[in-house]
């Protein structure tokens, strides 16, 4: 028909050509592995980036390849965001953090050709280097004077020589806007590990939507720094919201404890960063140990694991950080909801909002939600009910990489699928989705949920508590009753009595744990998140006391 509007499509290429163009003096700055703190602007970025993607198709990758990255937050992983996705090969983000036997089983499932990795993980990939079936070319990301001066990686290639001996001159193809851009496995705590794979249209109506103010809410005037991996659903979409706003962008590299994290929010002017919250107990713990400020920091955006009412109070209260409480799954590209107020929140007293912000949030626009009951029909959005978490959307799976479990999805009477998140939440009259528990993790105790969820926060508010899981224990009576397993703070001395009347008049009496056990850590998987089905399995033999 005609009259209508330019036929273009959604590519990522064009978030990058968009901050050469109108943001190209904008700096991106990366402490890196060698140790120094590196600066580059857009434009540099957009001309590496083209000059890598020609040595991509120097190494013999194609449309529709994959290329792997081991590697930290920093500006050479960002230049391979754009220059692979751009070319139309696909860029998989290993996690470094899994054991080199699944790091082989990840990338032969995914077929990579090619491996590119941070100075840090040559181990890794010594490791993985005579074992894996398909990478044909092992590229170090550093230049010439850091090159290891022998290594057992076959052929091992340098990436700023690679850059050197590339030509400029590159355009940035066009095509279907539903080629896949980039693949991302899920941390696999049951079966093997899955891949999502992202299109370049998801990844684009994703960025819109996490640029949003009542999402990521971020802008041209911001200073960007995401704590959270870059092999983490791709950093929470951040490398591509600040490339569509022109925000400054710092990566801390490996450098994530809380003394090199607040010095680079303050020689930076970091106004906004994210990352999950063991992150920032490290921070706040460096902050307040050494009476520190945030002289810049305006927002901090806390996913991937419920964020502790205490760490929200200390950082509004004490440091004056907002905290935007967010949701999301490597699934969904990553993001669902956001917790931000609506208008009649503005004339809430301060507990009432705070409240409000110890919920998940509300849902963003392109991401359906619903809850549903045991029997597969929907629960009221009463903020009470609570059923199993459905989503659906342009940035959500369909099913897995190459088909893997099957469809994943529940038909819906209207012939489309809802994605089943394993997540037990209740959503309420405006919109509020809060986590109550996990379909995989729950307490049901005579036939009632109890949210694990919450009765960690308590304990985590207790002074002596450094980390503490809750999870199901079998029970004679109740079917299954709450174990609190605990880490307690060095040199603490709390007993297991004094942690119990902690509960008394902060949760239904019912809902008290009803045993604790001290250990002296608790496993964490790849990403940092409890494995509270490996102390299911180590405590699946415990006694709770039935008196
Ligand atoms: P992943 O795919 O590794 O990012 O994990 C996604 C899962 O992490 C979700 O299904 C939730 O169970 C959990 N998760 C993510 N964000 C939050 C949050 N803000 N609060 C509680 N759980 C979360």
């Amino acid at each position: 028909m005609n009259g209508l509007m330019m036929q273009q499509p959604l590519l990522i290429s064009s978030l990058l050509t968009h901050a050469e163009r109108h943001h190209g003096d904008r700096e991106i700055v990366s402490r890196r592995v060698e140790g120094d703190l590196h600066r580059q602007t857009y434009r540099e970025l957009a001309a590496r980036s083209r000059r890598m993607a020609n040595a991509m198709a120097m190494l013999g990758v194609g449309f529709g390849d994959r290329v792997a990255t081991l590697a930290w937050n920093g500006h050479r992983h960002m230049e391979l965001y754009y220059a692979v996705s751009g070319s139309g090969a696909v860029l998989h983000t290993l996690n470094p953090r899994l054991h080199a036997d699944q790091v082989v089983w990840i990338a032969d499932h995914a077929e990579d050709q090619v491996l590119c990795f941070d100075l840090t993980f040559l181990p890794l990939v010594e490791a993985i280097a005579p074992r894996v079936k398909t990478i044909k070319a092992f590229v170090a990301m550093t230049d010439r004077a850091h090159m290891p001066a022998t290594s057992s990686v076959p052929g091992l290639l340098c990436y700023e020589d690679l850059l050197d001996t590339s030509s400029p001159a590159f355009t940035w193809p066009l095509f279907d806007e539903h080629t896949a851009s980039s693949l991302c496995y899920t941390s696999g705590t049951t079966g093997n590990p899955k891949g999502a794979l992202y299109s370049h249209r998801s990844t684009l109506l994703h960025t819109f939507a996490a640029a949003l103010p009542d999402s990521l809410n971020c802008s041209a005037r911001d200073t960007i720094l995401p704590v959270v991996p870059m092999f983490h659903v791709n950093a929470w979409g951040l490398p591509y919201v600040a490339c569509m706003v022109g925000a400054k962008l710092v990566f801390p590299g490996p450098f994530l404890d809380g003394k090199s994290l607040h010095d680079l929010f303050e020689a930076e002017g970091v106004t906004v960063s994210a990352g999950v919250p063991t992150v920032w107990q490290g921070l706040l713990g460096h902050v307040e140990a050494n009476d520190l400020s945030f002289s810049t920091m305006r927002r901090t955006i806390i996913g991937g694991s419920a964020c502790p009412p205490a760490m929200m109070r200390a950082f509004q209260e004490r440091h004056d950080v907002q905290v935007l409480h967010a949701w999301g799954m490597t699934e969904m590209s990553p993001l669902g909801t956001a917790c931000t107020f609506k208008a009649r929140h503005d004339t809430m007293d301060a507990e009432g909002r705070f409240a409000v912000q110890a919920k998940q949030g509300r849902a963003v626009f392109g991401v359906d939600m619903k809850i549903v009951g045991d029997d597969g029909q929907a629960l009221p959005h009463d903020g009470k009910a609570s059923g199993e978490l459905m989503v659906r959307g342009p940035w959500i799976i369909q099913d897995y990489f190459r088909s893997e479990g099957g469809s994943p999805l529940v038909p819906d009477d209207d012939g489309r699928g809802w994605f089943p998140t394993g997540d037990v939440s209740t959503i309420d009259a405006d919109g509020f989705m809060q986590i109550t528990d996990r379909s995989k993790d729950v307490i049901k105790s005579g036939g009632e949920w109890i949210g694990s969820i919450d009765l960690e926060n308590i304990a985590m508010a207790h002074p002596d508590v450094a980390m503490a899981a809750c999870i199901a224990a079998p029970h004679p009576k109740w079917d299954e009753r709450p174990l609190l397993v605990v880490v307690k703070k060095p040199g603490a001395a709390l007993t297991r009595n004094e942690l119990l009347a902690f509960y008394e008049g902060r949760i239904a009496k019912w809902w008290t744990p009803d045993d604790v056990v001290f250990v002296d850590a608790i496993p964490l998987g790849a990403t940092g998140k409890m494995q509270k089905n490996r102390l299911r399995e180590q405590f699946a033999a415990h006694k709770l006391p039935t008196a």
